[in-house]
């Protein structure tokens, strides 16, 4: 292959001088930077640096990259849509990529969810989700329902509304106060999953729904696993509770699986744990297996129906690459490959693999919880992790794994092998064991 002009690959140093000069990365100041590290490509389970050490991933890319990086059958789906027609408008057009991914998406979900609306990212389907619940109640003469209720530790994206329902104090919300909508907030739920939920860990959401029920529009959580609020786990009991309260109070439920679905937590949707639907749901990430962005908000044909019904007589969005070709192209692709898989027994044994890989180390110092759930393992300790420093010992090791907060947590592409989980586990517990000796300190 030649290379256009221009495109001649770049050294490292200038790469990173130019990074350093105008690329803003993620949460990130442009003064006094984390340090970064150049990649020069990514295959199977492995992420090449362009120094040419190999990282074996334990994050799968922000959860997206299930089948891991360069798969075969994903970029022969790329290629062959790329051949057809990258992209084209989705106003008044339609196409095979879209209807096919539309048509999976219902058969795979909950039953009682029968539209697609297709969006460009997670947090723009979660504005997309809370902007249907909006017009549901508009549409059926409850104007007044507008507020959402929620949880605490909670992560919906960092658009305005999502921002308005993450964890208030792990959030933006003291930043944005002026502007964000003010939301409505129970404890997170304390039952561990695997328990019945009590009724004192639901009593405050439920005291909240009675009270404010003619001002809410739904209730909006990421169900069983919340993610990057804080990586906690909770009781699929809980959660079936939600939806009958939420039945009782006439309020939508929407489940944001994002960061869930796909099979990460040991089922296709987390909300399969507590046999329960919801009348919205978010889905992105792994969805298009790491490959390209896409999200999708999916509504039941009830709220379909309800604000179609309704003034202004249809649902007020529409992003310019809604449905692009390559990206469900590649979702397609990407939902077959996991179903012609034995993608549960594969996330079992990453469970497996993780529960005793990470247990060790419960008894480290500083550490206050190790927890597993599906492909999740997460190390919370009793302080922040300094992280140039540990994310340093990790690269040095061999393994790309980026802590937040108190947080060490692998979610590894469901097709690591065993030594490779093996590596993830003992460099973690490595780190763990550096930090509560101090061997390993902020730098
Ligand atoms: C990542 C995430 C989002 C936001 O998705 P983006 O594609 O980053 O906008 C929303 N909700 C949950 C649960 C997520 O994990």
């Amino acid at each position: 292959m030649t290379l256009p002009t221009g495109a001649q690959p770049m050294d490292p140093e200038r790469l990173l001088a130019l990074d350093a000069a105008h690329a803003w990365h993620p949460y990130t100041t442009t003064s006094n930077r984390d340090p970064v590290y150049p990649v020069r490509g990514a295959s199977g389970c492995e992420i090449e640096l362009m120094d040419g050490r190999r990282l074996v991933d334990g994050m799968s890319s922000w959860w997206c990259a299930i089948h891991g990086y360069d798969h075969p059958v994903l970029n022969a789906a790329a290629t062959d849509q790329l051949s057809r027609m990258a992209h084209v408008m989705f106003g008044g057009l339609t196409h095979e990529p879209a209807v096919g991914l539309v048509e999976r998406l219902v058969r795979l979900t909950p039953a009682p969810l029968q539209q697609v609306f297709l969006c460009d990212s997670g947090s723009v389907s979660v504005e997309v989700a809370m902007k249907m619940a909006l017009q549901y109640h508009q549409a059926a003469g409850r104007p007044a329902r507008v507020r959402f209720l929620t949880l605490r530790s909670g992560y919906h994206g960092d658009t305005f509304h999502a921002m308005s329902v993450c964890d208030p104090i792990t959030g933006m919300h003291r930043l944005f106060e002026r502007v964000l909508p003010k939301q409505i907030f129970a404890a997170a739920p304390a039952t561990p999953f695997g328990s019945p939920c009590t009724n004192a860990d639901i009593a405050e959401l439920a005291s909240l729904m009675h009270h404010h029920e003619h001002e809410l529009a739904a209730v909006i959580l990421e169900p069983i696993v919340q993610g990057a609020g804080g990586m906690r786990f909770y009781s699929a009991d809980y959660l079936a509770r939600v939806r009958r309260l939420c039945n009782r109070h006439g309020l939508l439920l929407i489940l944001d699986e994002i960061a869930t679905g796909f099979g990460r937590t040991g089922r296709l949707f987390a909300c399969e744990h507590a046999g329960i639907a919801p009348d919205i749901m978010t889905v992105g990430k792994a969805l298009t297996g790491g490959y390209l962005t896409g999200a999708a908000a999916l509504a039941t044909a009830d709220v379909a129906s309800t604000i179609s019904a309704g003034s202004p007589g249809a649902f007020m969005h529409g992003p310019t690459f809604m449905g692009n070709p390559l990206a469900c192209a590649i979702a397609n692709a990407s939902i077959d490959l996991l179903l012609s898989r034995d993608w549960a027994g594969e996330v079992a044994a990453i469970e497996a693999g993780l529960q005793a890989g990470l247990a060790p180390c419960r008894a480290l110092p500083g550490v206050t919880d190790v927890r597993v759930l599906g492909a999740i393992g997460v190390v919370e300790l009793d302080a922040p992790v300094p992280m140039r420093a540990v994310q340093r010992r990790f690269v040095e090791h061999g393994v790309w794994v980026r802590p937040f907060g108190r947080l060490i947590y692998l979610m590894p592409p469901y097709v690591i092998s065993s030594t490779q989980l093996e590596l993830l586990c003992r460099v973690t517990r490595d780190v763990v064991a550096g930090l509560g000796s101090g061997r390993i300190a902020a730098s």
